[in-house]
């Protein structure tokens, strides 16, 4: 059977490898006006009637001309504001959008990742998650849950079965903190490795087996809880930490022994032998605040922590500068770079979804305020669709 097994995994994955550029998807989205504060120093965005164009106008109308606008073309544009009708992209539209193909590839096997990249209050976290006491603000993550779960639940059977697991870490310094350890000693100062197949984990974090929806929202709610308490030990770290929430699945196929003949439904043990697995993961990612770290006034731990979270940021930049320079353009006459996915635990554990086998979403929040860290989140989603994945359904 192991031989059987083999060459149906060789010619599934070549079947399963996609090159497309569709591989990654940057999607903008932008939050209404919602603190006084915000009409002092507005800035005015545009949105084309294709969905896609979004044009930020000059800062200051009166002594600019037109051609002082920004334009940049993305995957989407969602907007959030009730009176521009057609264009407004409720929890439930962004979802519909962003998460549903994700969840499509999951199940076939492909590793998956959804991040969301913008300034502090930029709705970032509501994009993510949103508030799960109400349904129809539950964000990307919550709904995610609920759509694996129902399609798991119409696809299994006795042949094929589906397991689910979570983990839920955040980087907080440069340092992996494990959100559902079963204490606060086991939670910090576990070592990121790598796995010459499947690529960089994170060493003993902790995994949860997932046997009922409720399950995922009981995982969800744990690690806020953990990370609340981090955070004021901290000084309010939810702006300057990077949360990561993960779904693995593997689905086995059984039911065919050596004869061809199928096996019986009770004969079926996990120890029985398969002829076919898929492992796959949806990587879900609330990054953190995008906004220039000032050092002023910043001594010790404080300083230690802007460096440190810069570090991550910024090299996060350098890695998707470096990979969407790396291709095809017409007038690329680059010496390739190497991403410098090491110089980071973020880029290091997002190796894979950031530059290679994933099929990945990034979600850029912009809010209606603040000229300059907007525009530089348009750039920096512009140079994002330039990256380019090669993205293999991995079946064994
Ligand atoms: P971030 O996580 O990027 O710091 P938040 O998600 O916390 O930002 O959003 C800041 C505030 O704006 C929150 O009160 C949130 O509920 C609100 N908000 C963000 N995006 C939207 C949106 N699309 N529609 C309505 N309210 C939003
Ligand atoms: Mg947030």
């Amino acid at each position: 059977s192991r031989s059987g097994k083999q060459s149906l995994a060789t010619q599934k994955s070549s079947k399963a490898t996609d090159t497309t550029s569709s591989n990654i998807k940057v999607i903008v989205r932008v939050r209404p006006r919602i603190l006084p504060r915000e009409a002092n120093s507005p800035i005015l965005i545009q949105m084309g009637s294709d969905g896609r164009t979004t044009t930020l106008l000059p800062k200051n109308m009166a002594n600019s001309s037109p051609s002082d606008s920004k334009s940049f073309q993305f995957d989407h544009c969602l907007w959030s504001v009730r009176s521009t009708d057609d264009n407004y992209k409720s929890q439930r539209d962004t979802f519909e959008l962003v998460g549903k193909d994700i969840i499509q590839h999951t199940l076939a096997g492909f590793n998956t990742c959804i991040l969301a990249y913008g300034q502090t209050g930029s709705g970032k976290s509501y994009t993510m998650m949103g508030s799960n006491e109400d349904e129809d603000q539950q964000g990307i993550i919550p709904q995610s849950c609920k759509e694996l779960w129902d399609q798991v639940q119409q696809l299994q059977n006795i042949r094929k079965r589906f397991h689910l697991k979570v983990s839920y870490f955040e980087i907080y310094n440069e340092q992996v903190h494990d959100l559902l350890a079963s204490n606060s000693e086991s939670r910090v100062k576990l070592k990121v490795r790598e796995n010459p197949q499947t690529g960089p984990y994170v060493e003993g974090l902790t995994e949860f087996q997932i046997t009922k929806l409720e399950d995922f929202n009981k995982y969800l709610k744990m690690g806020d809880v953990n990370r609340t308490v981090a955070q004021t030990k901290m000084n309010d770290n939810s702006s300057r930490s990077h949360a990561v929430f993960s779904i693995n699945l593997k689905i086995r196929e059984f039911g065919i022994n050596l004869d061809g003949v199928e096996s019986s439904s009770d004969s079926f043990s996990e120890t029985e032998d398969y002829i076919k697995e898929t492992n796959s993961s949806l990587r879900l990612v609330d990054l953190a605040g995008s906004e220039r770290v000032t050092s002023t006034g910043a001594t010790g731990v404080r300083m230690k922590e802007g460096t440190n979270i810069n570090k991550s940021l910024t090299t996060l930049g350098r890695v998707i500068l470096s990979l969407s320079d790396r291709g095809d353009g017409p007038n690329n006459n680059s010496v390739a770079s190497k991403p410098p996915y090491r110089d980071s635990v973020l880029t290091w554990l997002l190796k894979e979804n950031l530059g290679g086998n994933s099929k990945t979403v990034m979600v850029a929040c912009i809010s209606p305020c603040d000229y300059e860290e907007t525009l530089s989140t348009l750039r920096y989603a512009t140079l994002t669709q330039k990256v380019r994945l090669v993205a293999r359904a991995n079946i064994d």
